[in-house]
């Protein structure tokens, strides 16, 4: 049938939701599709887990919660100086005399009005980190502290990260960065965002900005009590702490001694030691939580951020968890996910083309894929640099594809893996050891060390360039008159010429002119000489015969034109 309709594709390959319409149709079916958020909802409910029943809640159920925050910025505005000002001036870290550790996430509590209140902020910078999440519907962040560094003003990755947040309809607040360094203009910044909409209070807008320097802690303060003052204007943050904890992952890795280990942000419910939990395909019982300070918890609300102990495998980044009623619900719920993505992974790979376009691209051999295996610190590094690989677009005729991520070092199977597909591989803080970095080298695998997401995405942009096949241009190397014809038994027509600017070469390419008419293009130099010599080139101002082969077709004042084909340099 789909042969019919002009579609080629094997027992095995997906289709588009056009093609499945059109196929309903001629069958004679009604065709629905079910998206996959859906089709997890269905599996849930069969384990009597609903998630929309948050919006059914009793009013009274729901008890203030504290905001979650996101830095966002371009590049070296201050983002993570700031994200670790603020750790450092954590009140709780400072009781516990403990030592704070990076888990992803932390909170602080800030005195606002006399009253002590909590913040909790995403420790991953960046907007990349920001989509990723969102990208797997963990709609984490309540509100985004804008990073502008008064010295640099806005820069594109600015603009981005108010493309984002806006699109995610986030409150921003925004942090006017660097006010120590001299010649650094606040008021510029000012100026700049209210092109985007960001309009300074104290000029009548509604957002508010705090000039800061997170160098020297200067108004970090300020800007913690800014935060709570856009939550509490623009958003009604409360949930339900006596219900099954739900939130998502922020980061998960794995740990030698302790196993998986992944860092959680309960948004609603409150977790406890001993919950049997899923976070995407990975599950487990809550064997022990801990905050950011390393001490242990027994419970934990919403809002708050904690390490969790326990899960049989390394969540991803985004992951939404939830609670199940017992560990047998949770693994199967965990396996059955575990199908759902193999299927869909399987789908991805073959990627579907029409017909005509895959004939046409196959023909042509077009289609370029650059193959890249990515390994990462942290699962949240990983799938941040992922997604932004793949949303390099550099022609048609070029492509990435991801064929194996993971967590950890780079092991000998990756290498196996790059050698076999021919990919490279990306190390995001992370290196390989000596043996595995030998056999790299061996089979010639290239291995690309990185610790900035957009240094690896410049990278392979450069390279997807180098990918695309060469453009030649056109350039004309000499004008010769032809001003006598010597016919020649044994050679043909040898044209004696003046050669009138440029070099006439032997073998280059060349076209006859007559009359300023182009007549014949391909021809070549195919001999050339000076009196009974051979020479390899003539120069301007001198006289010279050329022989064209077999070609004959020539008059008295046309014109030999030569051109090289140049490859020139793509932009
Ligand atoms: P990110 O790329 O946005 O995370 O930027 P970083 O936090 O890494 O900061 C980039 C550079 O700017 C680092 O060298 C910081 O020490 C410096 N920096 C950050 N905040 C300030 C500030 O308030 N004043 C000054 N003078 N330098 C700062």
């Amino acid at each position: 049938m789909l042969f019919h309709l002009g579609q080629m594709a094997t027992a095995t390959q997906s289709l588009d939701e056009e093609t499945f319409q059109i196929l309903g149709e001629e069958i004679g079916w009604n065709i629905q599709l079910v998206s996959a958020e859906e089709e997890d909802k269905e599996l849930l409910q069969q384990f009597d887990i609903n998630l929309d029943e948050e919006e059914l809640q009793d009013d009274e159920d729901l008890k203030p919660r504290p905001p979650v925050v996101t830095v966002m910025g371009h590049v070296d505005h201050g983002k993570t100086r700031l994200l670790d000002t603020i750790r450092k001036t954590n009140v709780i870290a400072r009781e516990a005399g403990g030592i704070t550790q990076r888990i992803g996430a932390y909170q602080v509590t800030v005195d606002l009005e006399g009253e002590p209140r909590k913040i909790t902020f995403l420790d991953t910078p960046g907007h990349e980190a920001f989509t990723a999440m969102r990208a797997r519907g963990a709609e984490l962040t309540d509100v985004a502290i804008l990073v502008v560094a008064a010295d640099d003003g806005v820069m594109p990755q600015t603009v981005e990260a108010i493309n984002h947040a806006q699109a995610a309809k986030v409150p921003i607040v925004v942090a006017v960065n660097k006010i120590d360094v001299p010649g650094a203009n606040p008021e510029k910044v000012r100026g700049q965002l209210t092109e985007f909409g960001l309009v300074p209070e104290e000029y009548g807008g509604d957002t508010m900005f705090v000039d800061i320097s997170a160098k020297q802690g200067t108004n970090v303060d300020k800007l913690l009590e800014a935060v709570l003052l856009t939550a509490d204007a623009e958003l009604d943050l409360r949930a339900n702490p006596d219900m099954d904890a739900r939130g998502a992952t922020v980061e998960a890795r794995l740990d030698k001694g302790r196993g998986a280990v992944a860092t959680v942000l309960v948004q609603s419910g409150t977790l406890h030691v001993g919950d049997a939990i899923v976070a995407g395909t990975s599950y487990g019982r809550v064997r022990a939580m801990l905050d950011e300070n390393g001490r242990a918890m027994d419970a934990a609300g919403p809002s708050t951020p904690v390490q969790v102990l326990g899960l049989t495998s390394v969540p991803t980044a985004g992951d939404l968890f939830l609670v199940a009623s017992d560990d047998r619900a949770a693994r199967q719920i965990a396996e059955k996910r575990q199908a759902t993505e193999r299927a869909a992974q399987l789908a991805k790979r073959r990627k579907v083309v029409s017909l005509e376009d895959f004939k046409k691209k196959f023909a042509e051999s077009e289609i370029d894929m650059l193959n890249i295996v990515i390994k990462g610190d942290s699962s949240g590094s990983v799938e941040a640099l992922e997604d932004s690989l793949m949303k390099i677009e550099v022609s048609d005729e070029v492509g990435i594809q991801v064929i194996h991520r993971g967590v950890g070092a780079i092991t000998q199977n990756d290498v196996n893996l790059a050698t076999v597909d021919k990919a490279v591989i990306i190390g995001f803080n992370v290196r390989p050891n000596r043996q595995v970095a030998d056999l790299a080298e061996r089979e010639g695998v290239e291995i690309k060390y990185y610790s900035v997401i957009y240094r690896a995405i410049e990278d392979i942009e450069a390279s997807l360039k180098g990918m695309l096949k060469p453009e030649y241009e056109e350039v004309v190397t000499s004008h010769s008159e032809i001003r006598e014809i010597f016919r020649s038994s044994k050679f043909g027509n040898i044209a004696g010429v003046m050669v009138q600017d440029g070099e006439v070469k032997r073998g280059t390419k060349c076209r006859i002119l007559r009359n300023g008419v182009a007549t014949v293009n391909d021809l070549e130099i195919s001999s050339l000489r000076r009196f009974k010599d051979d020479v390899q080139s003539v120069k301007e101002g001198y006289e010279a015969g050329i022989n064209l082969g077999t070609f004959n077709d020539i008059e008295l004042g046309d014109i030999i034109e030569t051109f090289e084909m140049q490859e020139v340099e793509r932009k």
